[in-house]
């Protein structure tokens, strides 16, 4: 039986994950969230795991209190938190949200755990560092991010070095088709309403600017050793081609389904195996077709800006991130306007550009001085919305 580490175990991909384990009778020996202990506490009363790990150190005694009667041991903090993506186990799935999940990544490759990934912002934000210690570690790195997955998928039994190209897909978010002056009113409950995912409020709001298809090119880069040159991002509305891969010979392979994440989940958790998932079929004929087109990266800017920022290397994928998460709080909060969120990453790509940093705990120090520039420009001027 497969032992697992889950961590963000509360959120939306922590929730599915839970799903697909108890479906198939895999052991969840660790799990952890940021702050909602409630929910917490009824995963541990289920699940029974060894340990359960708060982010927040001040909410430690109200988690023990709630699970007084069991014999789960718990922690809270930063550093607990890494000592749980240590445990030794089969599969470490981090499902944190934001660059929060760096460190986390790093510990679970430090200790040799297989790593099944769906916090893309700790490869953005690591980038080679991530997989420079997963190459010394031998540690696989396994997509949970649905176009990863794919691209994951099309690979299995290609020749080394065949991939030519990337085409990776993007739904266009809720306000595909729309122009900028359309988009200066929009309001957070908008920005939120996604066509075909149920997710995280983060990535929904990453998913309407186009950040998260910028993120995921960097995440493609790394994972898949290639140029952002080698990618092509095509926006696909129906969400049913997950991605594709172009190899030598020009033959194109893609990989298609339900827009479920419960099937990329699995994969990960099953991988090299496939086993019966719990989602509806793919039907094509109800269907009917699939359309392409080509994104909009005039009124999205936030696609070219990270793809910039890979071109040029080095921290600035990790600033664009982290200005990113920054920004979007602030926009969830109220505080800022949807082209805005842009406009703070620009801004933080540029001032924080000639910097070199080498460790993750320096890049970690330096993405929250980014965060709190982004937070005093945007309080300093940038506030459309009172
Ligand atoms: P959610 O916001 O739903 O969940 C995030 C999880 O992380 C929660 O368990 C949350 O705990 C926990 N968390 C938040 N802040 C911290 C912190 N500082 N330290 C430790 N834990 C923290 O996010 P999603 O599940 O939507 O996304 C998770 C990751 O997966 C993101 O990186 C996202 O980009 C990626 N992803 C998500 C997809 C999806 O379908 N949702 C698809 C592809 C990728 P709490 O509940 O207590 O706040
Ligand atoms: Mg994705």
């Amino acid at each position: 039986m497969k032992q697992i580490v889950l961590l963000g175990s509360t959120g939306s991909i922590g929730t599915q994950t839970i799903e697909v384990c108890l479906q198939h009778h895999y052991q969840i020996v660790g799990l952890s969230a940021g702050s909602n202990i409630r929910l917490l506490a009824e995963q541990a009363r289920l699940l029974k795991p060894k340990t359960v790990c708060v982010a927040r150190e001040d909410l430690r005694s109200d988690l023990q209190a709630l699970l007084a009667d069991t014999d789960i041991s718990v922690t809270a903090g930063k550093e607990a938190l890494c000592d749980l993506a240590a445990t030794s186990c089969d599969v470490v799935l981090n499902a944190v949200v934001g660059m929060a999940g760096l460190p986390l990544t790093m510990a679970a490759i430090g200790a040799g755990n297989t790593l099944a990934l769906a916090n893309k912002e700790s490869l953005v934000a690591g980038g080679e560092l991530v997989m420079e210690a997963a190459k010394k570690n031998r540690v696989s790195i396994l997509p949970v991010d649905s176009e990863h997955s794919a691209i994951f998928q099309c690979l299995q039994g290609c020749p080394e070095k065949s991939l030519q190209k990337i085409i990776l897909t993007a739904s266009g978010g809720p306000f595909f088709g729309k122009k900028r002056e359309e988009l200066t009113k929009v309001t957070v409950a908008d920005a939120l309403a996604h066509p075909n995912w149920s997710m995280g409020q983060k990535i929904t709001v990453d998913s309407a600017t186009l950040m998260n298809k910028g993120l995921e090119v960097i995440e493609a880069c790394h994972l898949f050793d290639v140029s952002p040159d080698q990618i092509e991002v095509v926006v696909q509305r129906e969400s049913i081609i997950h991605s594709a891969v172009e190899l030598t010979d020009r033959s194109v392979i893609a990989q298609m389904g339900v827009p479920d994440m419960k099937i990329p989940i699995q994969y990960a958790l099953t991988y090299p195996e496939r086993m019966i998932c719990d989602v509806k079929p793919l039907d094509l004929i109800s269907l009917g077709r699939i359309t392409f087109a080509k994104p909009d990266t005039q009124t999205f800017r936030c696609l070219d800006l990270c793809v910039n920022a890979m071109r040029r290397g080095g921290i600035l994928p990790g600033v664009a991130n982290a200005a990113n998460e920054e920004a979007v709080a602030m926009f969830l909060a109220g505080k800022i306007g949807f082209l805005e969120i842009a406009d703070l990453v620009e801004e933080a790509m540029t001032k924080f550009s000639s910097l070199q940093i080498e460790t993750v705990p320096g890049r970690m120090a330096l993405y929250h001085e980014v965060r709190s520039f982004v937070h005093e420009k945007a309080a300093s001027g940038h506030i459309i919305i009172d």
